[in-house]
């Protein structure tokens, strides 16, 4: 969470306007679903829409905004500086609409549906979409808009990369993320939104866009990975620490265990990411509690992959008890006792007086397209389309909607 957000548990405000900033974050990671999947057959002649959850109660702000334009809200138009609150009633959801303190109007239903004459702007920053959807889901607001996919895929570059990245890093990610969201797509049809704008599933964000993610979109338009005749679920991540991961090893999906989603065994040159080889610790005591052991004495890799990245892990107690975890399994433990690890894959271990100390590797899941490798090969004169051949061996790149 951002400095400047603010959290709202009973009542949620949104202001639709038309200022503009962006909030810059860094390279994210992202998990994957963890269903088998009909993947997204080679067949999509034109640009889908595609749903981004933009805010949920948790990333809710009621910051002021400037003047827009809603044209509907109930059926009717409104113009000006607008506030949108709701709150949870008895009998479903209240919306209000309001200039000022002045209540323009109010609405009952479950999903408040919002469109503009211009782009949105929400909480200060504008969105390229023209169409909002609200609901309270539990305890949440979600707030949803819908994007023309190529529209989208800018401001995904421009929280997943850094501005002085190279462009070939880009327009490999552009490809990546754009794969990657027409599975998302095709995974959570039907549903109220396809993608988080949060590194859970791909970082999003609005405001003024940086000319490099631009161009890498546009250079790649409707350009999709492929294997067979379908789409592929295109996994990345931020650093691979230098070996990647293979997505059986790491996703349950029967569909993931595919060689394109197996890595391959050349060492990836990520080693510029400051999470390549990182340090951590961890109460012995409070994770031999977690795992069902008593104080943990030692973690280390006891099964790695082809490529010498590991894919099992095994505690041991003061008392020489064991209990073996996936690299995954590990890490939620870990962070959930505050210690801050960045992948479950640790090289080393030291115990001293309760304190574990951890050596650990990369950063995310490891699968794919790891962004710190790509842009270092990018740097070394390398192509996007060889960078991604590199990244999804054997996968092909297939062009769609295009130019
Ligand atoms: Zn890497």
């Amino acid at each position: 969470m951002n400095e400047g957000w603010l959290f709202c548990r009973c009542t949620s405000v949104l202001v639709v306007g038309f200022l503009c900033s962006g909030l810059l974050w860094g390279c994210s990671q992202r998990t994957a679903t963890q269903q088998p999947r009909s993947l997204p057959k080679r067949s999509l002649a034109s640009e889908p829409e595609i749903k981004v959850r933009l805010f949920d109660l948790a990333q809710f702000s009621c910051d002021l905004g400037a003047p827009s334009t809603i044209t509907r809200f109930g059926g009717k138009p409104y113009a000006g500086a607008l506030t949108i609150s709701c709150a949870p009633t008895k009998g479903g959801t209240s919306w209000v609409l309001q200039r000022g303190t002045k209540v323009l109007a109010k609405q009952r239903s479950t999903v408040l549906n919002l469109t503009s004459s211009e782009p949105m702007t929400i909480n200060k920053e504008v969105f390229p979409t023209r169409t909002l959807s609200m609901k309270i889901e539990g305890d949440r607001l979600e707030v949803v808009g819908t994007f023309a996919l190529e529209t989208y895929l800018p401001g995904v570059l421009q929280r997943e990369l850094f501005a002085k990245w190279d462009l070939d890093t880009y327009k490999a990610q552009a490809v990546a993320a754009r794969s990657f969201s027409l599975v998302k797509m095709q995974d959570r049809r039907g549903k109220f939104w396809h993608v988080r704008a949060s590194p859970s599933d791909q970082a999003f964000v609005g405001g003024e866009l940086r000319p490099i993610a631009l161009e890498a979109v546009k250079a790649t338009k409707g350009q999709v990975l492929t294997w067979g005749d379908q789409i592929l679920c295109t996994y990345y991540s931020s650093c691979c620490g230098g070996r990647p991961a293979r997505a059986s090893d790491t996703f349950a999906a029967d569909s993931n265990a595919i060689a394109p989603l197996s890595g391959q065994g050349r060492p990836c040159p990520c080693q510029k990411s400051g999470r390549y080889r990182w340090t951590a610790e961890v109460s012995g005591k409070s994770l031999g509690d977690r795992v069902g052991l008593q104080t943990i004495r030692s973690i280390k890799a006891i099964q790695s992959n082809p490529w010498g990245r590991a894919t099992k892990m095994q505690l041991r107690d003061v008392k020489g008890s064991v209990v073996e975890l996936s690299p995954g399994r590990l890490r939620a433990h870990l962070t959930a006792l505050g210690s801050r690890v960045f992948s479950g894959w640790i090289l080393k271990s030291q115990y001293r007086k309760g304190v574990l100390t951890l050596e650990g590797a990369g950063f995310g899941h490891g699968v794919g397209l790891c962004q710190y490798g790509a842009e270092a090969r990018a740097r070394d004169g390398v192509a996007w389309r060889e960078i991604l051949a590199l990244s999804y061996p054997g996968a092909k790149i297939a062009t769609h909607w295009g130019p």
